[in-house]
């Protein structure tokens, strides 16, 4: 036993039943049916904090203390008694546990091994939704209380700090932030781990592991994100990018009986984890972050046996030889009868400090219904000299007091449609700034004030202005396949009928079928989401052609 232990007491008392569920008898029988039963002694060890996959226990007879090692010695959890279990999200994904299970007393429990429980929770709805509720509320506990296995220092004025937090959060991995611009009694920690300011963010890692400025590759390797995931072998489909496309993809490959594995670069989510509230996505009428949506797909995709391998990027697809080869920069690679690319497409951002701190706040990379209304009556930019940048004018106009529309061209004839550049003309509520460029984002909670120069003269203008769309248009996430499939003239993927006869024959089309739907001009290989051209980008229709390509995938398989 550790000489202090601290005790963690729920946030929301409330959700305890939810959140540490007794299971009935019944409950009990049909899981003692995966597995075996077995006795312990008191101070006896089942799960060591640390360790990766680990077994999955309910105990029926005596208790088990959840622990967790601190700084200051150790937290107790919570005490599982007679009808409750153990585990939290980790169990499912077999990353490393950041619970340890230690027993109090002398005592029975039914153990599952990690593949008895997934077989479980894939065959019994019931308890599959217990379990998942649990894992996933207290994995919510464990974050919201900061209990992890990682403490991370520095300053929210780095950039280095900023991407590692949105890491460790975006993979919803608990940790502490020890903040070096407030703290005045890091020091001697720092001088314990001999750290120099350079190496700032400095990343504690389970306890031992000091890791500098690390990469994120070096902070899911030192966590073992993907330990438990066999890169090795062949899959039936390989899925790049885990944005709502490719989980989408990955949920509906995994429930109907594919061996999946998803490489993604960051963080599961995309494009949608960055957006604190989808308010259009079918479902959730008072809106879902980005993130929470993301996790909830993460988990279902694993709950059906999807692996998701993170902080992996795809950069080489070898697409003249099948199974299909997909080099990745850690150079293990993944082997596949089909691939499905779902790596999406990154907007483009103007260099213009605060810009990532307003998006959703103030700045937006969409001109719909829903964000005209938050604007109605005041005054807005849009950046951007393409036919988008002309659309979201045109229609922002109809309910904004004014709109500024800010290019950096001279002009809009060689960027924008004529029909677009008449109707911004004409229209008394568009200003139009050729020559110019937004060169200052400043605010609280929201953005505020933004200041713009033209160009040719170096003047400077402040205006009071709190909404900013940028239509400066998007980047696909191509650049890997380097001639693999056929493009469109902007990188996006050409795929099904949109594959001109020139574009099979140049790609060597072997089949005398033609493409599937969401197909690529290579067989077997499919695009879809924001990286597809003529793709609407919208969360929902990325999720929907991640469902639709699984049919399609099924009869690839079997040709
Ligand atoms: C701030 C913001 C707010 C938005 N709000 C809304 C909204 O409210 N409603 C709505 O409908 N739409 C919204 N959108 C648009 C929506 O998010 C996108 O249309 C959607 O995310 C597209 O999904 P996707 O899976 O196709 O691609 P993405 O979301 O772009 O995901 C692609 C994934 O692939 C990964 N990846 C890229 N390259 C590689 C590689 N080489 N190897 C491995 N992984 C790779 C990326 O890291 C990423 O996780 C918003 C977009 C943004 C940026």
């Amino acid at each position: 036993m550790p000489d202090t232990m601290t005790i963690v007491t729920l946030r929301e008392p409330s959700r305890a039943p939810q959140t540490f569920p007794t299971l009935t008898p019944a409950q009990i029988a049909r899981i003692a049916g995966h597995g075996r039963k077995r006795r312990f002694e008191r101070g006896e060890v089942l799960i060591e904090p640390g360790a990766h996959v680990v077994p999955f226990f309910v105990v029926t007879a005596g208790s088990l203390q959840a622990v967790q090692p601190t700084r200051e010695g150790e937290a107790l959890i919570t005490i599982h008694r007679p009808g409750q279990f153990t585990g939290e999200v980790n169990l499912l994904s077999g990353r490393r546990a950041l619970v340890g299970e230690r027993a109090a007393e002398p005592g029975e429990v039914v153990e599952l091994t990690r593949e008895q429980l997934l077989t479980l929770v894939q065959t019994d709805s019931e308890l599959s939704e217990l379990f998942m509720r649990a894992f996933i509320l207290r994995r919510v506990e464990l974050i919201a209380r900061g209990v992890g296995d990682v403490v991370v220092l520095g300053s929210m004025h780095c950039a280095g700090t900023l991407r590692v937090k949105e890491f460790l959060s975006r993979n919803g991995h608990p940790h502490q932030f020890i903040d070096l611009d407030r703290d005045t009694d890091v020091q001697a920690l720092l001088d314990r781990f001999h750290i120099a300011p350079t190496d700032i963010p400095v990343v504690i890692c389970r306890g031992d592991f000091v890791l500098r400025n690390p990469t994120n590759q070096q902070i899911a390797s030192c966590l073992g994100f993907n330990d438990a995931i066999d890169q090795a072998h062949i899959r039936d489909v390989a899925i790049v990018g885990a944005g709502p496309a490719g989980l989408a993809a990955a949920v509906y490959a995994a429930s109907e009986g594919l061996d999946v594995l998803v490489v993604e670069t960051n963080a599961p989510g995309g494009q949608a984890g960055s957006s604190s509230k989808i308010e259009n996505y079918l479902g959730f009428p008072t809106g879902i972050s980005g993130q929470a949506l993301a996790g909830r797909a993460f988990n279902q995709a694993e709950k059906f046996g999807a692996q998701v391998v993170i902080a992996k990027s795809a950069t080489r697809l070898d697409c003249d030889k099948k199974p299909y080869a997909i080099g990745t920069d850690d150079s293990l690679g993944v082997a596949a009868r089909t691939v499905i690319i779902a790596t999406g497409a990154a907007y483009r951002k103007p260099a213009v400090e605060n810009l990532e701190r307003f998006e959703g706040t103030g700045i937006y990379y969409a001109a719909t219904f829903m964000e005209a209304q938050l604007c109605r009556g005041e005054e807005v930019i849009v950046v951007g000299g393409g036919n988008s940048a002309g659309q979201a004018a045109v229609f922002l106009a109809q309910t904004a007091k004014r709109v500024h529309l800010v290019v950096r061209a001279p002009g809009l004839s060689e960027t924008m449609s004529r029909y677009l550049i008449l109707r911004i003309e004409q229209n008394p509520a568009i200003s139009f700034h050729p020559s110019t460029e937004i060169v200052a984002l400043e605010g609280g909670d929201h953005l505020e004030r933004v200041g713009w120069r033209d160009k040719k003269t170096g003047a400077t203008e402040t205006r009071d202005i709190r909404h900013v769309f940028i239509m400066a248009g998007a980047v696909p996430s191509t650049e890997w396949l380097r001639g693999c499939v056929a493009l469109d003239a902007k990188g996006f993927i050409k795929t099904g009928p949109d594959l001109t006869h020139e574009d099979l024959a140049h790609a060597k089309w072997p089949l005398a079928r033609p493409p599937y739907l969401l197909e690529t001009s290579l067989p077997g290989v499919f695009a879809i989401g924001d990286v597809r051209a003529g793709s609407i980008k919208r969360v929902a229709s990325a999720v929907g052609e991640g469902s639709i390509s699984i049919s399609f995938v099924h009869r690839a398989l079997r040709e």
